[in-house]
């Protein structure tokens, strides 16, 4: 502006300011929240009057839907069905409303029109018109592919959750409400599920009155080719390992993996001195067409993983620790959970403060538990464990982040792709969790003198009341007080000190009191390379700061690493190296050569339709982890590994 306009200018402000501040007299109200919608009751600990009929068409394989029918026994008054939202496993929110649909009400065969409710979408407003009973039909969308989610259903086997497959009535705690479940499955499929099968009529299975506490616990899988196994013959209660697979030669399996299977049922009673349930099923599905999982259960897990899960064992045992995960959480996690986690119903919010207990000592138990049993070897619990304290030595969001703050994970992110996951870092309390148990293991062991350990404590905190399995919760302080009860110390401090610091680096001390410390050398453990295959990556991490995926695009950057600092993110497509065209041994090779040299490591780069051209000054070759022993004789890792008899 120049001087002439600035004398017009400054009048014209002014009379804008003469305005605004006479209109203020005129302004109009502010706007005021509405009162809350019709209320949905909230759940009491008295029984629901009657009991609930729950029936699952699950044959139309073609489309991939269940149709469920069910009856609810009613007061007449108008009431509030809810749709499970909160996912025990998932402890969060994710409860899958977007594949409910078709949902149609009946009594005494007069349709009633629902409501959902304005702002909760998972409860739905009936008024029964004062029938004892109405009639509901709906249905449950399995995902026909990964784009809209985990598919449940494919032509050869199905994963039915009741968790999913049914509504309930609100005001009640979900274990004070009665249900009979049934399901038709295609014909000649065989099924398994820890829920007691009362009888079977053709194609249809009814299974014995439960709460919806257990039913919605309770998953089914069926398939057309199914194998089942007892991995307990000797033992305190049933545990089948239940199998569907693709194709039948999937199901084959050596005597020698069904022994390990074996072991690990023995290994978890001698570690844990306890069961919880009446029989155990390990409902496993090998399948590339069905969504992989592991999901846990009070008696069952949903284990879903690749279909050469025996007959390529071999080739790499990475995620090979899934069942003994999965199993460890019958008793940490479904036993024994968090008080803050534990809710009446599916519908109240879960806090997920002790996830570093739930999944964290499970985690640690799960390499420990396949270790002992066989299902991987020793060395390779001890690369795993490599790959998990550089993983974590490198997680740089430590810095904002406490771990104890990754509890909240689940909720805010919800396992959705991040751009940046070594600064916003992703459920740590999983892996970072482990080090610590191991770290907790490993000071019982040097303070007792080698006579007690995490076992004892495994025993204490999670084998009470043997044979039940009704839920039993606690608190920070009953953690504490339980490892002062093993071995005297300030627990308090230093769980604190580890869940509430900043670090520097991952809690690295269990592996240096174990015999260990982590090195780097530029050759790959058999472990991690089959860590690499499972995930179709190629790991650049410890050196240019990056994995890559099969496509050649950038999956997962680190903070403030070489190629941060070179400005490359998630999503870069690499195209050459060093003037030739991309592949990930080629960019092996010229990260070799460029070690203790002076040349920088030239990428062309793509990012959208911009090509660049970066250059990595790296000179310290390629680097992968690598546990170094420190001590001469018995090292009490090694002695953690080892199975107990
Ligand atoms: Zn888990």
């Amino acid at each position: 502006m120049d001087r002439s306009g600035l004398g017009l200018a400054l009048a014209f402000a002014a009379a804008i300011c003469l305005f605004t501040t006479g209109a203020l007299a005129a302004q109009p109200p502010q706007p005021m929240p509405l009162p809350k919608a019709a209320p949905i009751p909230d759940p009491r600990d008295i029984a629901y009057p009657g009991e609930l009929q729950v029936s699952v068409d699950a044959t139309d394989l073609t489309h991939g839907i269940f149709s469920v029918r069910e009856t609810i026994p009613t007061d007449g008054k108008p009431m509030v069905l809810t749709y499970p939202r909160w996912l025990p496993g998932a402890h969060n929110p994710s409860g899958q409303i977007d594949k409910f649909a078709g949902l149609i009400v009946h009594a005494n065969g007069t349709r009633l029109e629902w409501k959902r409710d304005p702002a909760d979408v998972y409860a739905f407003h009936i008024d029964p018109k004062g029938a004892k009973q109405i009639d509901i039909g709906f249905q449950f969308l399995s995902a026909v592919s990964t784009r809209e989610g985990r598919v449940v259903m494919t032509p050869e086997m199905l994963n039915a959750q009741w968790i999913s497959l049914a509504l309930y009535p609100a005001g009640y705690f979900t274990r004070d409400i009665k249900v009979k479940p049934s399901i038709r499955l295609p014909q000649g499929w065989r099924y398994a599920t820890a829920l007691d099968t009362d009888h079977a009529d053709g194609q249809w299975v009814t299974f014995r009155t439960t709460t919806f506490n257990t039913l919605a616990d309770s998953p089914l899988i069926a398939g057309k080719y199914f194998k089942s196994i007892d991995l307990s013959p000797d033992g305190p209660a049933p545990v089948h390992l239940d199998v569907i697979a693709d194709s039948p030669e999937q199901l084959e399996m050596k005597p020698e993996q069904i022994e390990a299977h074996r072991n690990l049922i023995k290994q978890a009673y001698m570690n844990f001195g306890s069961h919880h349930y009446d029989h155990y099923d390990f409902l496993l599905s090998l399948s590339d067409k069905m969504g992989g999982s592991g999901l846990e259960h009070h008696q069952s897990s949903e284990d879903g993983t690749s279909p050469k899960y025996f007959t390529d064992w071999d080739k790499g045992s990475a995620g090979r620790d899934l069942l003994a995960h999965e199993f460890t959480h019958s008793w940490d996690g479904k036993f024994r959970r968090g008080a803050d986690l534990w809710t009446p119903t599916f519908n109240v919010p879960m806090r997920d403060s002790l996830l570093w207990v739930y999944e964290g000592q499970t985690q640690y138990w799960g390499y420990v538990l396949a270790a002992r049993s066989g299902l991987i070897s020793k060395q390779d619990a001890l690369d795993a464990i490599a790959e998990t304290a550089a993983t974590y030595d490198h997680r740089v969001g430590r810095e904002w982040k406490a771990l104890i703050d990754t509890t909240n994970d689940p909720i805010v992110a919800q396992r959705r792709p991040q751009s940046w996951l070594t600064w916003q870092r992703s459920e740590d309390y999983y892996s970072e969790g482990q080090l610590i148990w191991l770290d907790v293991d490993t000071l019982i062991r040097e303070r007792s003198g080698g006579k007690r350990s995490l076992s004892d404590f495994a025993k204490l905190f999670f084998g009470i009341y043997d044979g039940s399995f009704v839920t039993q919760t606690y608190v920070f302080d009953d953690v504490v007080k339980a490892l002062n009860t093993i071995e005297p110390y300030d627990w308090a401090g230093f769980l604190h000190t580890r869940l509430e610091g900043h670090g520097p680096g991952a809690p690295l001390d269990g592996l240096q009191r174990g015999g260990y410390r982590l090195v780097y050398t530029d050759i790959q453990t058999p472990y991690a390379k089959s860590a690499e295959a499972r995930r179709e990556t190629t790991d650049f991490m410890y050196s240019l700061g990056f994995t890559v995926n099969r496509e050649g695009q950038l999956s997962n950057v680190q903070w403030e690493g070489p190629a941060f600092k070179a400005g490359l993110t998630a999503d870069t497509q690499l195209v050459a190296v060093n003037g030739l065209t991309y592949s990930g041994d080629l960019l092996k090779t010229a990260v070799k050569a460029a070690k203790g040299g002076a040349d920088p490591i030239e990428l062309l780069v793509k990012i959208n339709n911009h090509y660049r051209t970066v250059r990595i000054d790296w000179h310290e070759g390629l680097k992968y982890p690598h546990l170094e022993r420190t001590t001469k004789g018995a090292a009490s890792l090694d002695a953690i590994l080892e199975p107990l008899n």
